[in-house]
C-alpha cells in the first residue's frame, strides 16, 4: 500500500537516507526501528513531503505521493510528527477540528470529531480545555485524534509514547492497536522497541540511513542483534 524504493534523502552534506526500500500493506502495523539520527523522522517525512526526496520513489496504492503535503494528507496519508504539536491556546475541540483543514465537508468533519470523542472519551470531557494544560499523554491522544479526524487510510506516527509515563505509553499503543483493528494502516517510529514490537506484525530496522534488518515482529524480537541493539540483552 505505501512502498519506499530506494529512497534518498540530503540535508546539504549529510545524507539521512541512503536508499530506503520498504512496504506496508493494507491492514498492516509496522514498526520502523533505530537508534537517535538513524532516519526513521526523515523517512516519514520524506512520505508526508515534508523533506525532498533526491532521488527513489515512494508510492501510496501504486500511485507516486503528490508534492504537496496537504495532497498527501487529501490522499489519504497522514503524518503525526514527534512532538506533539498541539496548539497550546487552542480548546480540545478546535485541535481536532484543524485535522479537517482539507475537508470542504463541515459537517463530515463534526462526525469525524464525534467518533473521536466516542473512541477516546477522556478527550471528550476535556472538549473545552486549552490543549497546552493537558498532560503529555492527552496532548498525544489529541494529535492522534487531529490526525484521524483527516480519515487517515495509511497513518504513520513517530514516536508517540516518548516522554511518556508507563500507563499512559500503555494507552497510546493500545489506542493505535484499535485504530488498526477499524481498518487503519499503520507505520509506528518508536524508539520503545519491546512495545512497538508488541503491537506490530513486521518491522524495519534503520541504521545510518540504510534498513539493516527486517522481519516478522516475532523475529524481529528474538534476533540477537536486535535484542543486543533495542530491546536490551
Ligand atoms: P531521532 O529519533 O533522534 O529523531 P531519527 O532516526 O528520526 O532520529 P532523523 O531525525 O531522521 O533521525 O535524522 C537523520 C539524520 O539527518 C541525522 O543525522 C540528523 O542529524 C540529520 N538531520 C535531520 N534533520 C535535519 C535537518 N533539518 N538539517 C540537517 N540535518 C538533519
Amino acid at each position: 500500500m505505501l512502498e519506499f524504493t530506494d529512497v534518498h534523502v540530503r540535508y546539504g552534506h549529510v545524507e539521512a537516507l541512503r536508499g530506503v526500500s520498504l512496504r506496508v500493506e493494507r491492514g498492516e502495523i509496522v514498526a520502523l526501528l533505530g537508534n537517535n539520527g538513524a532516519g526513521k523522522s526523515t523517512t516519514l517525512c520524506a512520505a508526508s513531503a515534508l523533506v525532498p526526496v533526491a532521488s527513489g520513489t515512494i508510492t501510496l496504492d501504486g500511485e507516486p505521493l503528490p508534492g504537496k503535503p496537504w495532497h498527501v494528507v487529501r490522499g489519504g496519508l497522514v503524518h503525526v510528527p514527534e512532538g506533539r504539536r498541539v496548539f497550546s491556546t487552542l480548546t480540545v475541540l478546535e485541535n481536532l477540528q484543524l485535522g479537517g483543514f482539507t475537508h470542504p465537508d463541515k459537517a463530515e468533519v463534526a462526525r469525524r470529531v464525534d467518533g473521536v470523542f466516542d473512541l477516546l472519551p477522556l478527550l471528550a470531557k476535556r472538549r473545552a480545555q486549552q490543549g497546552g494544560t493537558l498532560s503529555g499523554g492527552e496532548q498525544q491522544l489529541v494529535a492522534i485524534g487531529r490526525a484521524l479526524v483527516a480519515a487517515p487510510r495509511v497513518l504513520m506516527l513517530d514516536e508517540p509514547s516518548m516522554g511518556l509515563a508507563p500507563l499512559m505509553v500503555a494507552a497510546v499503543l493500545d489506542l493505535v492497536r484499535k485504530i488498526n483493528a477499524e481498518g487503519t494502516t499503520v507505520l509506528l517510529v518508536e524508539q520503545n522497541a519491546r512495545a512497538a514490537l508488541g503491537i506490530t506484525h513486521r518491522g524495519y530496522v534503520l541504521e545510518n540511513g540504510v534498513v539493516t534488518l527486517s522481519g516478522p515482529a516475532s523475529v524481529l524480537a528474538e534476533d540477537p542483534r536486535v535484542v543486543e541493539a533495542y530491546l536490551g540483552a
